[in-house]
Order: C-alpha cells, then sequence, then structure tokens
C-alpha cells in the first residue's frame, strides 16, 4: 500500500515526553500529585534557590528501564545528566537537565498495526530522563502572569523515535502501541488530559528516493487524535509551498485544535545553542547487570506475545485478541474468567470473550464505568457462559439475567433460581406445545408444506412464546421439523 500524497513522501519521527509513575520528583522529594493547589508541591530545590542540590529519585531510573526493556532497548550502564540552558519563566534554574550525551536507552522497536493487516517495525532512536518545566498561565487577569512550579522537577521519559513513519496513520498507531507497552510496564499512566504523556511530531516531505526535506516540529500535541489532525494539515501544508515554488523553513509551530491548523511559533534551535554541558551536581548513572536482570524478572507479558498467546491459548480471532489485551487489566480479567468456568478453556474462552467485548464493555460505556467499579465480580461472566454451556438457560434468555446482574450485583444462578428462568428441556413439555402450534396455525401449515420455508421461523416464535421464552432453542427446531 502506498502511502504518496500526490507524489510526496511524508517523513515523521516522534519524541514523547512520558512523565514517570513516581510519587516524588526526580530531583527532590516533593510530591508529584496532579490537581494540587497551585505552588504547594514545591520545595528549595524545585525553586531554585542557592545552596540546593539534586538527589536522584532511583524509582524514576527503574521505571525507565521498564521501559527499554519493554520496547527491546539496549539498557546503557553508563548514562549521564547534562544541563539544558534556555531562559523561560516558570524553569527557574535557567536550565533543564537531561540526558544528551549519554542517554540511559539507546535502541529499540515498536510494531504497529497497519489498515491492511500487516505489521511494521518503528525504530526508536533513544529514551533519556529529564526534568518537567513549571507552568505559565496567562488567562486569569490581562495585567500580569502567573506561575505554578508545582510540575516544576517531574520526572520524563523523552522516548525518541527514529524518522520511521510514513503517514499521519502510521504516527498513531505508534503512540498507541507505546502508550499500551507503557501501561503494561507500569512506568507512566498515559493520561493525555493530565498532561503525563504530550508529543511532538517531526514532519518533513520530499519525492521519493531524493534528500530530505527541511523538517518542520510540532510541538506538545495532548491526544491521538490532534497528531493525526495536525500531521494531515502539515503535509497539505507544506506540499503547497514546496509546489508553489517556495521552501520549508525549520521551525516550531504549535497545533491549533480549534482551528484545526499549526501556527508558526519560533524558528527552531539547534542542539549548540542549548549549550548542553555535564550537570556537575550528578554523578553518573552506573547501572549492575544484577540491577538491570532484577528489574527483567519482574517484567510483565508484553501487548505483542499476550495477543499471540491469546489466539493460540484460547482460540481467540485475532480481532478479539486485540480488544482484549488493549488494556492489561482487561486481559488479567479475562484469563481470571476462563479460569473459573467449569468448561474446558476453549470451550468458554471464545464466548466469554464475546460476553466482555460486547455486553460487559456496553455496559460499561453505557453507565460509564470501568472494570473496577462495576459493582459485580468479573467471575459472574464465567458463570453465566456456564450457565448457557450446560443448557441451563439459552444464550437470550442470559441477557436477561446479566441485565438484572448489572442492576441487582447478585450471581446469575441466584438470579435464575429467584426468577424461575431455567430453561425447558423436558421432552414431552416441548412436544406438546409444538402439537398445539401446528393445531391452531392451519394455514400456515398449509403454506409451509407447499413450500413457503421461511415461516419455520414464525412456528419457531410461537413455541417460544408459549414457553415464556425458556424453551431450548435446538430442541424446538429439532422437534418442529420433525412434526413438520
Ligand atoms: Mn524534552
Amino acid at each position: 500500500m502506498s502511502n504518496l500524497v500526490r507524489g510526496w513522501e511524508i517523513i515523521v519521527g516522534l519524541e514523547v515526553h512520558a512523565q514517570i509513575s513516581t510519587r516524588s520528583k526526580l530531583f527532590s522529594r516533593s510530591s508529584t500529585e496532579f490537581g494540587a493547589e497551585p505552588n504547594t508541591n514545591v520545595n528549595f530545590y524545585d525553586a531554585s534557590m542557592p545552596g540546593t542540590l539534586p538527589v536522584l529519585n532511583k524509582g524514576a531510573i527503574d521505571k525507565t528501564i521498564r521501559t527499554g526493556l519493554g520496547i527491546d532497548g539496549t539498557i546503557n550502564k553508563f548514562s549521564r545528566f547534562d544541563r539544558k540552558n534556555y531562559f523561560y519563566p516558570d524553569l527557574p534554574a535557567g536550565y533543564q537537565i537531561s540526558q544528551l550525551f549519554f542517554p540511559i536507552v539507546s535502541g529499540g522497536a515498536i510494531r504497529i498495526d497497519l489498515q491492511d493487516g500487516s505489521t511494521k517495525t518503528i525504530g526508536v532512536e533513544r529514551i533519556h530522563i529529564e526534568q518537567d518545566a513549571g507552568k505559565s498561565i496567562h488567562d486569569i487577569t490581562p495585567d500580569c502572569s502567573y506561575i505554578d512550579l508545582n510540575r516544576a522537577g517531574v520526572p520524563l521519559m523523552e522516548i525518541v523515535s527514529k524518522p520511521d513513519m510514513r503517514s499521519p496513520y502510521e504516527a498513531m498507531q505508534y503512540v498507541k502501541k507505546l502508550r499500551m507497552i507503557l501501561r503494561y510496564v507500569e512506568s507512566c499512566d498515559c493520561s493525555m488530559e493530565k498532561g503525563s504523556m504530550r508529543i511532538d511530531a517531526n514532519i518533513s516531505i520530499r519525492k521519493p528516493g531524493e534528500p530530505l526535506g527541511n523538517r518542520v516540529e510540532i510541538k506538545n500535541i495532548n491526544s491521538i487524535k490532534f497528531l493525526g489532525q495536525a500531521l494531515e494539515y502539515e503535509t497539505e501544508r507544506q506540499i503547497h509551498l514546496v509546489e508553489g515554488g517556495e521552501t520549508i523553513i525549520q521551525e516550531t509551530r504549535l497545533f491549533d485544535s480549534g482551528r484545526c491548523e499549526t501556527r508558526s511559533m519560533r524558528t527552531k534551535e539547534n542542539a549548540a545553542d542549548y549549550r548542553y554541558h555535564q550537570d556537575p551536581d550528578l554523578k553518573p548513572v552506573i547501572l549492575t547487570d544484577e540491577r538491570i536482570e532484577a528489574i527483567r524478572n519482574t517484567m510483565p507479558e508484553l501487548p505483542d506475545n499476550r495477543r499471540l498467546r491469546f489466539i493460540s491459548e484460547y482460540g481467540l480471532s485475532e480481532a478479539d485478541a486485540a480488544i482484549l489485551i488493549e488494556e492489561r487489566l482487561t486481559a488479567d480479567c479475562f484469563e481470571s474468567t476462563v479460569a473459573s468456568s467449569k468448561f474446558e478453556k476453549q470451550k468458554a474462552a471464545k464466548m466469554i470473550a464475546n460476553w466482555i467485548i460486547v455486553e460487559l464493555f456496553a455496559f460499561l460505556n453505557r453507565e460509564g464505568r470501568t472494570l473496577e467499579t462495576m459493582g459485580f465480580s468479573i467471575k459472574y461472566i464465567a458463570e453465566l457462559v456456564d450457565l448457557i454451556l450446560d443448557k441451563t438457560i439459552s444464550g437470550k434468555i442470559a441477557k436477561t439475567v446479566f441485565a438484572e446482574v448489572t442492576v441487582s450485583g447478585k450471581s446469575p444462578a441466584t438470579i435464575v433460581e429467584e426468577l424461575g428462568l431455567v430453561q425447558i428441556q423436558d421432552e414431552g413439555t416441548i412436544e406438546a406445545v409444538v402439537d398445539d402450534v401446528i393445531n391452531n396455525n392451519e394455514t400456515q401449515v398449509e403454506q409451509y408444506r407447499a413450500g413457503k420455508v421461511q415461516l419455520f421461523g414464525f412456528f419457531v416464535g410461537q413455541v417460544m412464546k408459549a414457553l415464556h421464552g425458556k424453551g431450548n432453542p435446538e430442541m424446538i427446531n429439532e422437534i418442529l421439523r420433525r412434526k413438520l
């Protein structure tokens, strides 16, 4: 499948800033809690008071190692912190501590799914650790600005991809997959609303085979949808300019989601402009094999492997497996539910997957709830499926039972008993009803026997109605067929 747009190739590379899930900041004991009163999570170090010194948060290092292992990266046993100098009102030190020369992770790969069902591997260049800045607020009063330093010094991982993406779609798939991995390894909650994941996108265009064009960086995109829109817009803008004989200037742009367009922010600085140099207050980070191996031993099964295993072990379809593994909690719930069914794994799994994906998800979406707040045990899905498989209830009655579970929180078995929903499987009872239906609908019987076979459904419906929906559907079909 060609991704060319009117003969132009689009080259995209992404830098994702992901907040490392730690309780305290990268170099101080201040809390990283979201939503605190402005400037309440700021100590002397965060405000860059003279005489204060950084103390490295080991947890932030461990979580970055987890991330590196999660993307098949190389964990560097030697890494180092550098100062990146620039002035910004919400950066009180006048520099950001980052890792330019010796990042903690080098290389890595993220596999993405494409529309045609194939996969593509996107290279990761590096992951480095750095501090977040504070926040300037300009819209409270017209004549002054405010500063909130709560975020100043919050630990970030900057995950830098190779320029391997060739369309907005691929870029969106990359971020989705990256987010999945970060959540699996629990190094970032990836809440884009809370700003714990932000995307900078680099994009340029060229004719295939020609050298790269000047790239434009779109900064601080805070949703995957906006990423797609920003790249679409920027593609058109660049093609339009170049085809009109103009050149693309290397610059930083902002995406305005209201207008769905990018706007120039500043011309792009080069690394040399920042006067990077080693931070004299911090020792290099030296990692031992033991520490890396200890972390490797606590790594969860990653989404790609889990998806393949769900297909082979449970006989699920590609599509169902992909949905179930998207969140680790959903995948865990699915597996524990299958384990609690009294039926054989492959037999119960497909039905359980279907019940989770169709009925349970619809309920959660409708009610704005999650697997944690749904109000009943996930094991009830297995109980419900068991009741269908052992023919106590029909699939149709099961939906009624499930609706009752969501309201009362009672177990399916209890509900079936209380409401008297046990399926009628007694051959004599069903036969008697079938006879009644045949005797009372002579016209339809004649038409059916004359070849109007689509009337079969009518007879099934009449029998089911007489049995208050509780008849075993296969038995009804079988007896009707015999008697007609
Ligand atoms: Mn950065």
